[in-house]
């Protein structure tokens, strides 16, 4: 008789992007109501729907009680027409936000002026920022009640914000609220409330059993305060208690809560707090003051000619400039430190500060802006940390900009490998297998005291994200005072998602540093020495999960970001955040670095957009790293779903892109059948490597194409840009800025695409046929092998002990191509290069070869040029390669035996 009804399954991805969770609930109650009113439904069903969203709803302030109510009683009165008309107002409501700017949305019967005006902001929002406040209360408690009132009353026209209350009752409701609501931006905590939820969101049940907490004494409010801070760490808390407020406020617990009232005291005092907490973040202050200066009357006389404009709007030649920026533009260039504007060199001003927000703002204890990409960040940070002769352990795979720093500063790097994955032509990343024998065995040849720093990039361009704090755990306990440098140019947006946010360099050393806090620490490390015994041997430190010892580390963590390619800064934005404990030693060399690198002419709306960047995390980061996450799902499960388009196209999942040894929670793919919520959990505490589901591996071999073709494909036909190929995929990424109407497209565009691909299967027959196979045949199975690192030649060797040369003077050899004399060149595809590799005298590299993208070498300069090298050289599909003339061939080191 009716139809079935879908019970809202809890899949992965709902969990991973609770936020996307509600708008889809609105959308699936509003087909139930349309077929409620051609009567295919029944009317339980909908109110069981209803119920489960009205569960759903307390969590929000906007549609709000009176709005919801209304619903109700038109669902009892079976007014069939009014509960759908009402229903789509309001979800088209929450999906276009009109809520937050035109106060009738919030109306039963808006005014019909109202509506047809469109006084889009009106009296009450007045177009100014909108967020909500959650207020965690005890239930039915008629002083909260008034209190929520008069906050609501003291709405005031000056205010720079408007926001509603959200009032919730339990523990577990106000988790659930900050999870599923990214409009809350502080949250009011009155003692005295629940534990438990009244009502079951089963969705958020799992949520909630993951939540780690131990509700293990009776303030109940400080312990929420301390997960709410853990889940969201930018949000204000508030206390409100009627016992010693000043009691509260001394507790180590109350770190995180921003400030501690006394509840009875005047609601003002919340509402003014709540305002000030907001104006804070959202304050920038080198933009702030940027803009002011653009307003100035100012005469310039420095060397700047662009500056406010003139030499452009009065030219007779280049006024299309001045017309294709806009004014604002020229107006706040300058190349004055002046006039509030500060210097990036040596910062005092509303840089320095602008920079201390950014630190604090990701969980950093230092942050400098840099205007040159993440390329010179760094640059900056190898030659702080560590000087000539000393070693660094590097992934082999690491973005160019590393190799040069080494070349640089003298360093010699020790390369490490990462996994390689042959039949996608990619790498992974360093297994952490690898990186401790690197350590043993430079300690076995007592090199140990050389080695400053690990240096590995989190996540690769590819999505492997680390276990940072255990790579970061077991070194330390080889080598208590390793320097880290995790080079997260793709990965600053993690911290805004509390999934991803401990895999981050920052995350991991605010729980290391809790840890080394812990006086069990010191009893676990001890156990663990009990256990090794006098003298292991590598093979079991190996095997062993090594805990350090906590009375000897020094945590020195530092992560660079681009902050352009995951966050709205302009090109070049970048980032470097420090969590040293020595930071006051290396200070000065920290500034020599940046004075190093830096150029003196620092472009100011790079460094306003960086600040701006910080600003709109801080403000709205968790909603929009969590729509990022929820569109990647959506494109990865779309084109698995879809017929036809899974016939030529796979995105690859967690299963294919990290070997199963290093998933040891058993985790297949965010997909997979049988995915529950816990083994993501365990998967992201404790697997090796964790895949980010932004980064979105789509294989094209199998549709015929190789990764530069279809990338070409994409941007000339279809408008849609990409950057990394491979072999036979491309990838895509997901981002703050991506909607669903960008998903739509993609997948209209694929299901294009496969037609084509259909329609001239049919067409041409067997033997259209057989040369399709054939040419996906070569795309997927013909990959060549990845070369590892061969080894550097014995000339730029320091002392070699027994293990392969991976680590090497590649300053020396850099520099030794300078001289033509010492160089030779040998053709790629001639024999001579064949013959040289069978018969020697061994081909040394004089340059970083990088193919572009992705950009990192396959040759550095003094290393010996293998077979699979050149194999891989030869079949090499990218057309840019840094450090290597077709015309010329190879440019090799002469070397004086030879
Ligand atoms: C892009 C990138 C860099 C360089 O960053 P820019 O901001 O482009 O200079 C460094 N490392 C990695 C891993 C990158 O992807």
């Amino acid at each position: 008789m009716s139809a079935q009804i879908t019970k809202p399954a809890v899949s992965l991805d709902q969990i991973f992007s609770l936020t996307a969770v509600r708008t889809d609930r609105w959308r699936e109650m509003l087909e139930l109501g349309r077929k409620w009113l051609k009567h295919e439904v029944s009317s339980e069903q909908v109110q069981e729907h209803f119920t489960q969203l009205s569960d759903l709803e307390i969590l929000h302030a906007y549609p709000g009680k009176p709005l919801m109510q209304a619903l109700a009683a038109q669902l009892v009165a079976e007014q069939r027409d009014a509960f759908v008309a009402l229903c789509g107002r309001i979800s088209f409501s929450i999906l276009a936000r009109y809520y937050k700017e035109e106060s009738h949305e919030w109306q039963l019967y808006p005014d019909a002026s109202a509506l047809s005006d469109g006084r889009a902001h009106d009296e009450a929002l007045g177009g100014r920022p909108y967020f909500e406040v959650l207020i965690v209360a005890p239930s039915a408690n008629s002083r909260v009640e008034r209190n929520v009132q008069l906050l609501r009353s003291m709405r005031r026209k000056e205010d720079d914000f408007v926001y509603e209350p959200v009032v919730v009752e339990s523990f577990q409701d106000a988790f659930c609220a900050i999870a599923v609501n990214p409009n809350i931006a502080a949250v009011a905590i009155f003692e005295g409330f629940d534990f438990s939820s009244k009502q079951k969101v089963p969705l958020l049940d799992h949520a909630i059993q993951e939540l780690s907490v131990h509700i293990d004494d009776d303030h109940l409010a400080l312990q929420l305060a301390d997960v709410l801070a853990n889940y969201r760490p930018e949000l204000d808390i508030y206390m409100l208690s009627d016992r010693h407020p000043e009691e509260i406020a001394s507790d180590s617990r109350a770190k995180c809560i921003r400030r501690v009232l006394y509840a009875v005291e005047e609601p003002m005092e919340l509402h003014l707090s709540i305002l000030e907490g907001v104006r804070q973040r959202y304050r920038t202050p080198f933009f702030d003051n940027l803009k002011h200066y653009a307003k100035q009357p100012i005469s310039t006389f420095h060397a700047l000619p662009i500056a406010r404009g003139k030499s452009v709007f009065k030219s007779d030649w280049i006024r299309d400039m001045g017309e294709f920026y806009g004014h604002n533009l020229f107006l706040a260039e300058s190349s004055a430190t002046t006039g509030g504007l500060d210097s990036l060199l040596e910062p005092t001003g509303n840089i320095k500060e602008a920079q201390e927000r950014a630190a604090k703002a990701f969980g950093a204890e230092h942050c400098y802006f840099v205007t040159n990409g993440t390329s010179t960040s760094n640059k900056m940070v190898l030659m702080a940390i560590a000087k000539p002769g000393d070693i660094v352990i590097v992934d082999r795979n690491c973005h160019k900009s590393h190799h040069y720093g080494m070349v640089l500063g003298g360093l010699l790097p020790y390369y490490v490998e990462a996994f390689p994955m042959k039949a996608y032509s990619m790498y992974g990343a360093v297994p952490l297998r690898a990186i401790k024998k690197a350590l043993l065995d430079l300690k076995a040849e007592g090199k140990l005291e050389r080695v400053r720093a690990v240096d590995l990039t989190n996540c690769t361009f590819d999505g492997h994200v680390y276990n940072t704090r255990r790579v970061m755990e077991e070194c330390l306990a080889i080598k208590p005072d390793l320097v880290f440098l995790w080079d997260e140019a793709w990965f600053g947006f993690a911290h805004w998602s509390p999934f991803l946010r401990p895999r981050t360099a920052m995350g991991a050393a605010a729980n290391i540093e809790s840890w080394l806090a812990d006086p069990n620490s010191i009893r676990d490390y001890e156990q663990q020495q009990e256990q090794l015994g006098e003298q292991p041997s590598a093979e079991t430190l190996l095997a062993t999960r090594l805990i350090p010892d906590p009375r000897a580390v020094r945590l020195r963590v530092y992560q660079t970001n681009s902050t352009h390619k995951s966050m709205s800064a302009i090109r070049q934005g970048s980032m470097v955040l420090v969590k040293d404990v020595d930071f006051y030693k290396i200070e000065p060399q920290f500034h020599e670095a940046v004075f190093t690198h830096s150029t003196t002419s620092p472009n100011q709306q790079l460094i306003a957009s960086i600040d701006v960047a910080r600003r709109q995390m801080e403000l709205e980061g968790y909603g929009l790293v969590s729509n990022a996450i929820q569109i990647a799902f959506d494109i990865r499960s779309q084109i698995k779903r879809h017929p036809l388009i899974s016939r030529f196209f796979t995105v690859l999942g967690a299963d294919e892109m990290i070997p199963e040894q290093f998933r040891e929670s058993g985790f297949v793919d965010f997909l997979a059948e049988g995915m529950h919520w816990n083994k993501a959990v365990a998967s992201i505490r404790d697997d090796e490597f964790f895949l980010d589901p932004t980064r979105i591996t789509l294989v094209c071999g199998t549709a015929g194409y190789d990764g530069t073709q279809f990338k070409n494909l994409l941007a000339s036909r279809f408008d849609i840009q990409l950057n990394k190929t491979s072999r036979n995929s491309v990838l895509l990424q997901s981002n703050i800025n991506n909607t669903r109407s960008d998903v739509a497209h993609l997948i209209r565009v694929l299901m294009e695409i496969s037609t084509e691909i259909e329609v001239h299967l049919a067409r041409s027959g067997e033997e259209g046929r057989l040369q399709f196979e054939q040419r996906v045949q070569s795309l997927m199975h013909d990959v060549p092998d990845l070369p590892n690192f061969s080894e550097f030649h014995p000339d730029f060797r320091t002392d070699v002990g027994n293990h392969a040369a991976v680590e090497g003077n590649i300053r020396d050899a850099f520099f030794r191509s300078w001289d033509q004399e010492n160089c030779e060149y040998v053709a790629l595809n001639s024999e001579e290069c064949d013959r040289r590799l069978r018969e020697g005298p061994a081909m040394v590299s004089a340059k970083m070869v990088i193919p572009y993208p992705p950009g990192f070498p396959i040759l550095v300069p003094g290393q010996i040029i293998g077979a699979d090298t050149i194999e891989f050289m030869r079949k090499l599909d990218v057309k840019e390669v840094h450090g290597y003339e077709a015309s010329k061939g190879l440019q090799l080191i002469r070397l004086a035996a030879q």
